[in-house]
């Protein structure tokens, strides 16, 4: 029997508009969630998905703001332009769109993102929290990944999760939030030797990679729950996941599609992320 397919377009927009009634509800009592959105260089793909963040921050009701800067601005400048945002009491939320323009390091300009702000989850801190079984705020796209398989009540506790790829942005925090949930996991990636020996055994099987069709219909377990979560552009200019998924559809138990399954997610769960840190300004300060 084929797959059951996990549609990230519907789920994400269900949660998208709860998210604009609990904005209503932050504005009534006098807070107005914002996102800055640093945008450095001219790389088309990060001016799409910067378009469609913002987009969708607009259409929940987040005031979001774009900092456009040249691909030739320098480390420190970078990092003053993190700190003004880090003090601007409008903004909730501060995104930097990665990857970085080249002589850059992103870790720095990371680390310079008021944690609180840092919607991401990519500040040390926040992932120091995650490792240490305390999230405070979990990056989106595993965050994301999980919320899709919460929905469909795919059982986690006692499986054997295998994710593919081991990037501090997916690969590395989605195995964390699945060991959190009591999941045997195991991390592949590309020194792995037999990387089908090990994806076969997966009841749940997460490709974080970047390589259309690596997963093939012969790596996957029947009925196993397949989360796809690589975007890659195909020469015909579509758009492409990193599991072959007509094939894979015909063996898994669920999968997710590319378009349609995790993007969309991703851009809920940031949204999520700017509210409830937006919802923070009206927690009582503690005492001191
Ligand atoms: P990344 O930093 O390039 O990491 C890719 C990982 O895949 C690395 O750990 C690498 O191993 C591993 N890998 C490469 N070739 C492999 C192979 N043949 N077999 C097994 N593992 C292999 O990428 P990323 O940022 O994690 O993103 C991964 C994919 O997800 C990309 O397609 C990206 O566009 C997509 N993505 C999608 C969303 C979304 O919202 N849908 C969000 C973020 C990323 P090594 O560590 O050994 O190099």
């Amino acid at each position: 029997m084929a797959a059951q397919i996990l549609d990230g377009k519907s789920l994400a927009a269900s949660i998208r508009a709860a998210l604009k009634e609990r904005v209503a509800a932050l504005v009534q009592r006098g807070v107005k969630p914002g996102l800055a959105v640093v945008l450095a260089g001219d790389d088309p793909a990060s001016r799409v998905y910067v378009r469609n963040k913002r987009l969708a921050a607009t259409e929940t009701g987040v005031h979001s703001e774009l900092i456009e800067l040249p691909g030739t601005i320098g480390q420190r400048e970078l990092r003053e332009r993190i700190e003004g945002l880090n003090a601007n009491r409008a903004i909730h939320g501060i995104l930097v769109q990665l990857p970085l323009p080249k002589p850059i390091d992103a870790a720095a300009v990371l680390e310079a993102i008021a944690p609180a702000k840092d919607v991401d989850g990519f500040h040390e801190i926040n992932m120091g929290a995650l490792f240490a079984g305390r999230p405070a705020v979990v990056p989106c796209t595993p965050a994301g990944v999980m919320r899709l398989m919460e929905q469909a009540r795919i059982p986690l506790a006692g499986r054997h999760a295998v994710v593919i790829g081991r990037s501090n942005i997916v690969g590395k925090p989605v195995a964390q939030l699945l060991l959190q949930k009591d999941a045997t996991v195991t991390i592949c990636h590309s020194k792995s030797s037999d990387l089908s020996e090990l994806t076969r055994r997966a009841d749940v099987l997460i490709a974080a990679v970047g390589r259309p069709k690596l997963v093939r219909q012969d790596m996957v377990k029947p009925g196993a729950c397949v989360i796809d979560v690589g975007v890659n552009r195909l020469e015909d200019g579509k758009l492409a996941g990193d599991v072959d998924f007509q094939a894979v559809k015909e063996v898994a138990g669920w999968i997710t599609p590319v378009p349609g399954g995790v993007g969309p997610m991703t851009i809920a769960m940031l949204l999520e992320n700017c509210i409830r840190a937006a919802s923070r300004e009206l927690e009582p300060k503690p005492a001191g």
